[in-house]
């Protein structure tokens, strides 16, 4: 970073010094913007930036709860709307104790440019609580979905802001948000995605996340003369996300050989089947149990405390946990054993200084904003179904998610060259994220 957007970043962090993970994520876009900001000084003119950085609303409420006991519990839930310049409010809500301000703006800071990426019409955002659905009975997410609803309703909207599913918010969370928000407006429609299958969900939506990474990692691949079948894949996470990643890895003759929880990561050289993949389904969606689990059933090596990488050699890297789980002492291990390709399925796993040295020594890096987009695309196939009141076959969804991935590539190959920087799909994503909804901005004035 220098000069202008230098000077704009360290306003910025001046500001928000305590948001740690927003910064990150600014600074990460900030950074490969200065060549496009020297090459067309109407962005800079129209103070684009200055308003980009700044969510256009934030909601922030309380949400007393009855737990199974009897007792009053009190969380947090938060609403970060951050730009529709491209279209209403779009993001997932995240559950889990870490949320926080500063979380849920990188995530809704990020979604901005993904969503941008899509090509579709989508803008912006991101909300959550730091509940804690771990351990929870039905009931009390049930009443605690209930209660945050309350608030949220009357600030969602299917042509306002469609919230979805992120960490911790899987189908069970949306379907009692989704019959909240419909008892209090007495209206049947689309304003979250992620529904389940007979009342408005799409189909393909749950892998979306997942197939749509291992889709932008093919494209990564196969425009490096290369491919997917018969590498090794380390995956972590054990959720939506990496499950999906790994069945998507197997139909293209990939070998996953790993999966992590909180607790540690499980390493299987002989390869995750198709056989193993729907054990881990069900301890993870139905009994809710621990990948620790995962070794004495098929007596693969769980290594407790550890995220997988680096654990064993590996061609490709796909992080679908959370934020910040690969630094440089991982990276090194990575790069020593043989990997060649990172891509993100969540969001911003990577810390800077790895995605450097990744760049360094020329591993191919797929940034999450790009690569795990698949997810948002097919909330918007979703909208887009529940509009015209019909339901696309399986066949249909995954045909236009693949297209969307494929776009979604060259977009970022194309204003990474365009800029002189190679391959740097970080670069390439930011910019070509950026440009879209800048331009809009432009157009709709200073609102
Ligand atoms: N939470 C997901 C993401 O990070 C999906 C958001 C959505 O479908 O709205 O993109």
């Amino acid at each position: 970073m220098r000069g202008y957007v230098k000077e704009l970043y360290d306003k910025l962090s001046g500001k928000y010094s305590w948001e740690r993970e927003f910064l990150q994520a600014v600074s990460e876009v900030l950074g490969s913007l200065n060549p496009l900001m020297e090459r067309e000084p109407r962005y800079r003119k129209h103070r684009v930036l200055e308003r980009l950085v700044e969510p256009e609303r934030t909601i922030i409420f309380r949400i007393p709860w009855i737990d199974d006991h009897g007792g009053i519990q009190v969380n947090s839930g938060y609403r970060v709307e951050f730009n529709n310049a491209l279209g209403p409010y779009k993001g997932g809500m995240r559950f889990h104790p870490s949320v926080n301000l500063s979380i849920l703006k990188f995530l809704g800071f990020e979604q901005i440019f993904k969503n941008s990426l899509t090509g579709l019409s989508l803008g912006g955002a991101k909300g959550g609580s730091d509940f804690d659905p771990k351990g929870k009975s039905d009931n009390e997410v049930m009443r605690f979905c209930g209660v945050l609803m309350d608030e949220l309703y009357r600030h969602i909207g299917p042509n306002t802001d469609v919230p979805a599913g992120d960490i911790g918010v899987g189908g069970r969370e949306i379907g009692y948000l989704f019959g909240r928000y419909k008892k209090l407006k007495n209206t049947f429609e689309g304003t979250l995605t992620g529904k389940g299958l007979g009342w408005g969900g799409s189909l393909i939506r749950p892998e979306a996340t997942g197939y749509g990474t291992v889709y932008f990692a093919s494209a990564m691949l196969s425009a490096h003369k290369n491919s997917i079948e018969g590498k090794r894949v380390l995956i972590s996470g054990s959720g939506n996300v990496a499950q999906f990643v790994a069945e998507k890895i197997l139909d293209l003759g990939g070998k996953p050989v790993s999966f992590s929880d909180s607790n540690g990561s499980i390493i299987d050289t002989d390869g995750i089947t198709r056989a193993k993949l729907s054990w881990v389904m069900e301890l993870k969606n139905q009994l809710r149990g621990r990948i620790s689990e995962y070794s004495k059933e098929f007596g693969a090596k769980y290594y407790e405390g550890k995220r997988p990488w680096g654990l064993t050699e590996a061609e490709i890297a796909i992080p679908c946990a959370t934020q910040n789980e690969i630094g440089r002492d991982e990276t090194r291990a990575l790069i020593d054993n043989g990997c060649i390709c990172v891509v993100e399925g969540a969001n911003m796993p990577t810390e800077p200084t790895a995605v450097e040295m990744l760049h360094d020594a020329k591993v191919l890096f797929g940034p999450g904003k790009a690569a795990n987009a698949g997810g948002v695309a097919v909330s918007s196939l979703e909208m887009s179904q529940n509009s015209m009141r019909l339901s696309w076959t399986r066949e249909e969804v995954d045909r236009r998610l693949q297209i969307i991935m494929k776009d979604i590539h060259t977009s970022c190959l194309s204003a990474a060259r365009d800029m002189g920087v190679g391959d740097d799909y970080v670069t390439g994503a930011n910019i070509a994220g950026f440009r879209k909804v800048a331009d809009a901005m432009i157009d709709q004035g200073v609102v």
